[in-house]
């Protein structure tokens, strides 16, 4: 009986125990599996047309890896998953299992509509090496801090990369065309480019401890993309490091472990995906709409005066990605400095980032903001000039990323405002920094005060 394997943040064939499972299953009945994905409009019509680029990208890499066997169908999953179970006779389809609300509110409707056509859906795995609820204190309760859930989270442990089980015989079944791209991607897609990545990076991972904060030396793996959209698995790379000693691998095993607890954070809090875990702010403190507008959109452009947060803000726009030390220097700045919600500059992130995952970015935006569950405190504000100086010492990230800035040797980048000469066509400073940072602190005591 063909059985169907359904991709969705899975586009690789190496360590995908889902697959696995189909194809297992397919064997057992000397049959074939077939790959299938959905664009789902629901999710592609919100995706800015970077990531819209890198999907497409990474599925013509899937399908090229499977002999251009994969079957593209366009709708709603809810409708085409019967469909395609009813056209090719399946029992069962086969999936990573989902943890985000989105993805589990629709394989629960999928799962119901298939179980009236007598079709089982199968979940087996997920994008993660400990699936999110599993980790649980003595109690039996989730865990609220980062460090207790990393320490429970290790001795939980999980299983090693999923076997090799051969080459899949996967069905020949009617496809429909990808959409047109925009443009070229943005990087290069898919598993094999994926895995040359890790390779390369594991090299030099040894620096990753003491260099990973600083944009200039760009020394971080960049593989939030690919784990995204699951062209690699961290269980692959977990095994890898268990090969390598020193801080640089425990270092990155560390924010290997962030990413799980964010994911079981919005796993147990789903509201957490739209509203603050904490409020810190009162009602009165944000910037009046108008002003907001105004101020926002500079933000968007890398317009605010302030070097650091112009070079990442920019950079999210050429590359689709930014340095995640820069993350939080440009959400501190949204949030206390200009006094707009973290939930707009999570929507702005969603639209731009390659990487944008609802979990690691709602989450740590709520860090950024102070409102997360294991959050920077709100009093804690970043100071964009002084970020600047400790992570980019000789300005080099900003005169990558700012052009106006590039004839302003060093550190001076960072305060283009005391030259004698300052470059008239880089921006004044939107606003005073300190006046601002007084403000949020004002409004912080005003709202713990009531
Ligand atoms: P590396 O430094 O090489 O880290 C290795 C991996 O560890 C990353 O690929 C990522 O999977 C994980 N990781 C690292 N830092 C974090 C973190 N703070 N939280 C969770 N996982 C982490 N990451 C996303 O994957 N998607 C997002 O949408 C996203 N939005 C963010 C928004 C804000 C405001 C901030 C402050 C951070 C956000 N991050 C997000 C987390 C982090 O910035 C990126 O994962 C990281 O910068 C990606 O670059 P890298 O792969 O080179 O990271």
């Amino acid at each position: 009986m063909t059985t169907i394997h359904w991709f969705r943040r899975d586009l690789r064939l190496a360590d995908n125990p889902a697959l696995n499972s189909a194809w297992e299953e397919a064997q057992a009945d000397d049959s074939q599996v077939v790959g299938l994905f959905v664009l789902d409009d629901g999710l592609w019509g919100p995706s800015g047309s970077p990531r819209r680029d890198y999907l497409l990208a990474s599925l013509s890499a899937l399908s090229e890896s499977m002999g251009g066997r994969l079957v593209v169908r366009r709708g709603d999953p809810v409708d085409v998953l019967p469909s395609v179970a009813h056209e090719v006779g399946a029992q069962t389809v086969h999936v990573a299992e989902s943890f985000e609300p989105y993805g589990r509110a629709r394989d629960e409707k999928v799962e119901s509509d298939l179980a009236e056509a007598g079709v089982r859906l199968q979940r087996t795995g997920s994008a993660y090496a400990v699936s999110p609820g599993r980790v649980l204190t003595r109690t039996g309760t989730p865990y609220r801090v980062f460090t207790p859930f990393r320490t429970a989270w290790l001795d939980h442990g999980w299983r090693g990369p999923a076997a090799d089980l051969g080459p899949v015989d996967w069905a020949d079944l009617a496809s429909e065309p990808l959409p047109e791209a925009d443009g070229e991607p943005l990087r290069p897609a898919g598993e094999a480019a994926a895995l040359e990545r890790w390779h390369e990076f594991l090299e030099d991972v040894d620096g990753y401890d003491s260099d990973r904060d600083r944009p200039d030396l760009d020394l971080t793996s960049r593989l939030s993309v690919p784990l995204k959209w699951g062209e690699i698995h961290p269980r692959t790379l977990l095994a890898d490091l268990k090969q390598v000693r020193g801080d640089g691998a425990a270092s990155f095993r560390s924010e290997l472990a962030w990413r799980e607890f964010h994911a079981d954070v919005l796993f147990h809090s789903p509201e957490a995906a739209t509203l603050s875990i904490r409020e810190v702010m009162p009602d009165d403190a944000w910037a009046p709409r108008s002003q907001a507008d105004r101020w926002f959109q500079a933000w968007t452009e890398g317009r605010t005066g302030y070097p650091m947060v112009d070079a990442g803000m920019r950079q999210l726009l050429a590359e689709g990605w930014m340095h995640g030390r820069v993350r939080m220097i440009v959400g501190s700045f949204l949030v206390k400095d200009l006094h707009i919600p973290w939930q707009r500059g999570a929507r702005h992130f969603m639209q731009h980032l390659l990487d944008a995952d609802r979990s690691q970015n709602q989450l740590n935006w709520q860090w950024v903001a102070g409102t997360g569950l294991d959050a920077s405190p709100y009093f804690r504000i970043f100071n964009p000039v002084t970020q600047g100086l400790k992570f980019d010492p000789d300005g080099d990230y900003v005169r990558r990323w700012v052009p106006e800035l590039r004839a302003v040797p060093g550190k001076a980048v960072h305060e283009p405002w005391k030259l004698p000469d300052p470059p008239e066509d880089y921006p004044d400073q939107l606003v005073d920094h300190s006046r601002e940072r007084k403000e949020s602190l004002d409004a912080y005591a005003r709202f713990k005060d009531a």
